[in-house]
């Protein structure tokens, strides 16, 4: 159980076979205005990978990309669609297939509007995790302790969400709808960056 540090790339063979959890970190929520930092990915045995990326990098990650590109691999998000944007205008790679935790939990956690992270790991882990961190300078020469920790939890209980939120919605059924909405949110990511962001295409006005 560790986190591992790597500058401009993951190094190559060092995750096991099966889904991997990802997020993002980013100078802020503008995705074409603020460089994407680091990316942190997890194959759900215990260790957690964080790639971080310079100011003027060239985002020549070709292990990274090649795990992101891959089709026969799960990629776990919490909040996929901001994160698929990052990934495809830095990396220039569509990390799918995908499944979001976050629109999971909308999809059966109907009983209340709290699907953050946080939220989401108390409830459904019963375990705890700092958000202190999320709006740092990730952009820093050195990220802290603290931020590396932070940027690690964000991927470290993905897997096991997975699974009971796969269970919660075979309950209600509603696994294939959520399957629907997973397939679109490469889609969605991209009508963000084309100047769709804050429309709803499929609203009358
Ligand atoms: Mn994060």
């Amino acid at each position: 159980m560790a986190v591992h540090f790597h500058e401009e790339d993951l190094p190559a063979d060092v995750l096991a076979p099966g889904p991997v959890a990802v997020d993002t970190e980013t100078m802020g929520l503008v995705t074409h205005r603020d460089r994407l930092c680091v990316v942190q990915i997890s194959d759900g045995k215990g260790d957690e990978h964080l790639v971080r990326f310079a100011n003027g990098s060239a985002y020549d990650a070709p292990n990274l990309k090649a795990v992101l590109a891959d089709p026969a691999r799960l990629k776990l998000y919490h909040f996929a669609r901001f994160d698929l944007a990052a990934i495809e205008y830095y990396l220039g790679v569509l990390a799918a297939p995908v499944f979001c935790t976050k629109i999971a939990s909308k999809l059966v956690r109907t009983y209340t509007d709290r699907h953050g992270l946080k939220n989401l790991v108390e409830e459904l882990l019963g375990e705890s995790i700092s958000k202190q961190q999320q709006s740092s300078d990730w952009g820093a020469p050195e990220l802290s302790e603290a931020q590396r920790e932070y940027a690690a939890s964000d991927v470290r209980y993905l897997h096991r969400m997975r699974e009971v939120l796969v269970g919660r919605l075979e309950r209600e059924g509603r696994m294939e709808i959520a399957q629907a909405c997973f397939d679109f949110l490469p889609t969605r990511a991209r009508l963000d960056m084309a100047g769709w962001a804050d429309k709803d295409i499929f609203s009358h006005e």
